[in-house]
């Protein structure tokens, strides 16, 4: 029987480039699709960002290729990834030959902590002008990531991540994240790098080349990856994986983007490589490196979109992956 593939574009740019990831799919694969609402758009017309039909579409799937929610991100986005128990997001940052990158040696994956930290989402108003978020911290979430990280590590032939902090200010959350995750890693023999996470972006803006594997709690790993996309040409081309026990979840690391959507200049590289990553997830690695050795064409011979200095369409560009792989 198909696999079968949940397909949420949601709102803005994520309805022009995930038809995109769609039909690289569908030239590589035989799977069968089931396009499910979510976002600013259903809430309007039905009150609901996440319709019931759709998270059970997403529960049922083997796998999702996701787009980008507007307003209601928190309200869709988020409880998927609960759904799903997904842990980690997994956010590889590449620097291709083709594009004119501001670090052309970045070559690194962050490691987001995808659950906790002060995206659980428990903010209050505590009086008037005083607004509190509460970060949480567990060590089991932190353990569970570790492990991931131990065998992410060990599958690329490595022994050792960086591990992003910052316990010197956080004592008692990102101290037990770090001790949680360093313990994990000392059983298993892997080196845990710890550096805080503020001279860490310095670093890693100035020298990705040092950095292979980047653990990270949930904002830092954030904001990193957006600072990752910015060294390799931009967030049009940064995919990711939100992987659990329920099952994958991919998409573009980027938004909306509500300043380009609608004029389908999109550039769908970023759903691409994430289509990529999902058929790697489902164990399709063959065509998934086919489908990274067309984005590599493409990103080395055009045509490319604006944001990467071209002129080209979402559309045009998403042929042109097709085209490699026919
Ligand atoms: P969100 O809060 O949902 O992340 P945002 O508007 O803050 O939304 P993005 O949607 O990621 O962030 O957009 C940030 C910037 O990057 C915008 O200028 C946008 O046009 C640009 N951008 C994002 N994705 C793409 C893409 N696929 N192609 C071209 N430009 C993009």
């Amino acid at each position: 029987m198909a696999e079968r593939i949940a397909v949420v574009p949601g709102d803005g740019i994520g309805r022009e480039v995930v038809p995109v990831g769609v039909d690289v799919l569908d030239a590589v694969g035989a799977f069968e699709f089931v396009e499910c609402a979510a976002g600013d758009a259903v809430a309007a017309s039905t009150g609901d960002p996440l319709p019931d039909e759709t998270r059970e579409a997403v529960l049922d799937a083997d796998a999702t290729l996701f787009g980008a929610a507007g307003e209601t991100a928190a309200d869709v986005v988020i409880p998927l990834r609960r759904a799903l128990d997904s842990f980690v997001n997994v956010r590889p940052a590449r620097a291709s030959p083709g594009v004119d990158a501001l670090q052309p040696d970045t070559d690194l994956v962050i490691l987001r902590e995808n659950t906790e930290g002060v995206y659980a989402g428990i903010e209050s108003e505590i009086a008037d002008g005083v607004a509190t978020c509460t970060r949480v911290v567990t060590e089991r979430a932190s353990r569970r990531l570790a492990e991931f990280a131990c065998d992410y590590v060990a599958e690329r032939g490595e022994a050792a991540f960086t591990l992003a902090h910052k316990s010197n200010v956080m004592r008692v959350t990102d101290g037990l994240w770090l001790d949680a995750v360093e313990a994990v890693a000392a059983d298993r023999g892997v080196d845990a790098e710890p550096e805080l996470m503020d001279a860490l972006a310095m670093n890693l803006a100035m020298s990705p080349e040092s950095y292979d594997v980047v653990v990270a709690p949930n904002l830092a790993g954030d904001v990193l990856s957006d600072l990752a996309a910015g060294l390799v040409g931009g967030l049009g081309l940064l995919p990711s994986a939100n992987i659990g026990s329920g099952g994958g979840l991919f998409e573009p690391v980027h938004g909306t983007a509500p300043d380009i959507a609608g004029q389908g200049v999109a550039n769908p590289l970023a759903t691409v490589l994430s289509a990529a990553m999902l058929l790697g997830f489902l164990g399709h690695e063959a065509a998934a490196a086919d489908v990274r050795a067309a984005v590599e064409a493409v990103l080395a011979d055009g045509p490319l979109t604006p944001d990467l200095g071209g002129d080209a369409t979402t559309t045009a560009v998403g042929g042109a992956v097709l085209d490699r792989l026919a």
